[in-house]
């Protein structure tokens, strides 16, 4: 029996990185997972390989939110999981200089996608009187960090908005959490490093700032993600969870 065996699960941005990984881990716990993601092809294929549903969703787009949610009723009849994990970090400049454009896309995409998920889900969850919301954080929304003002800023905005929705409705059953990773090896981080002159020793400055040695893996970050989601967990909420080595403690 597994910790999430039947358990209607949504994921965000789980065509790729840490969403592609927590679907893995959900769906080998019993999960019928929907994968959700903008990118159709690597979708489907995650979809397929963790035999789960593939749902095209653009998180900024309140509408298009709401139709993976009807969806997945429609499909399942219920929604037990929420993991509102798709994120970008954007392009990294100092806050004097930076651009309009590129606060809006990851405004748009960090934090209104976030509140999108929970405002459609939550009704559905109320009325079947139970679930689980899991959003994507980061440590750098419990520890600012410098160049990356609307990454920075749209994660702490995540873990604020998630403890608020935690408070209002626990006495419906419904908890809601956050996982706060440090550095993972993802697309992401790809996308982060795409101007250093040397990733490797990128990478491992990255690691040297956790105490515990190494960087933080995607499996690390799942098998959180799974404690939250999962029973395991049953009188946690509100909750910013770091998985950072320590990280944060500094
Ligand atoms: P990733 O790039 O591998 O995955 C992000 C996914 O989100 C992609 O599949 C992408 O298609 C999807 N996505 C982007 N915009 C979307 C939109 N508008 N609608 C639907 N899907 C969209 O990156 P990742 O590192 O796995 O990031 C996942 C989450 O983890 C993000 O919220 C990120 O901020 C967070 N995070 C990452 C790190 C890290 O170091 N990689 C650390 C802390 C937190």
């Amino acid at each position: 029996m597994g910790k999430l065996t039947d358990r209607i699960a949504i994921i965000t941005g789980a065509a790729s990185g840490i969403g592609q990984t927590c679907a893995e881990l959900f769906a080998a716990e019993g999960a019928k997972v929907v994968v959700a993601d903008l990118q159709e092809d690597t979708g489907k294929q995650v979809a397929a390989s963790v035999g789960g549903t593939f749902q095209r969703v653009d998180v900024t787009d309140a509408s298009s939110v709401e139709e993976m949610v009807q969806a997945t009723v429609a499909a399942h009849g219920r929604i037990d999981i929420l993991m509102n994990n798709a994120g970008i970090d954007g392009e990294q400049a100092p806050t004097a200089v930076s651009t309009l454009e590129n606060w809006e896309r990851v405004m748009a995409i960090n934090m209104d996608g976030v509140y999108f998920g929970m405002k459609s889900v939550l009704p559905v969850m109320i009325e079947q009187k139970g679930g689980v919301i899991l959003n994507t954080g980061s440590t750098v929304g419990l520890n600012a960090m410098g160049y990356l003002p609307a990454y920075t800023a749209s994660k702490a905005g995540v873990i604020h908005l998630t403890k608020a929705v935690a408070i209002e409705n626990a006495m419906h059953h419904i908890r809601a959490n956050v996982i706060c990773p440090s550095v993972v090896d993802t697309p992401l981080l790809q996308h982060f490093m795409k101007n250093a002159a040397d990733p490797e020793s990128a990478r491992a400055g990255f690691a040297s700032l956790n105490p515990l040695p190494g960087m933080v893996t995607r499996d690390a970050v799942a098998k959180a993600a799974l404690f939250l989601v999962s029973d395991d967990s049953a009188f946690i909420t509100a909750v910013a969870l770091p998985i950072d080595g320590g990280y944060t403690a500094r």
